[in-house]
């Protein structure tokens, strides 16, 4: 799966958006970013299993920062104060909220 991102786009505080190449549109709001973060503080680096408690996330979390890492990533600064998450573009794309809901 192509995980080139042709648009990207802040929806007010409330979700990002990514065009990708090919036409596909993710929408991901803030708190499922959130969740599904793999920094090495919610995520076991090495497992791969969650440390974070997905229901520890607030409901109203937004997040008031988005920001490019080179050109392969995605930076959010969460308004639950964590921002240590980087979101590559392809774990984007593998966890596009419409994409995944289809495969379960
Ligand atoms: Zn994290
Ligand atoms: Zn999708």
């Amino acid at each position: 799966m192509a995980a080139v991102p042709e648009k990207l786009e802040k929806v007010r505080d409330e979700m990002f958006r990514i065009r990708w190449e090919g036409g596909h549109v993710s929408e991901f709001p803030f708190r499922y970013l959130r969740q599904n973060c793999r920094c090495a503080a919610c995520r076991d680096e090495f497992t791969g299993r969650m440390i974070l408690d997905p229901e520890s996330v607030p409901k109203d979390l937004k997040a008031s920062k988005a920001a490019l890492v080179g050109n392969y990533a995605l930076a959010f600064a969460f308004s639950d104060g964590h921002g240590s998450g980087i979101y590559t573009f392809e774990a984007l794309r593998e966890i596009c909220p419409c994409c995944a809901k289809a495969q379960a």
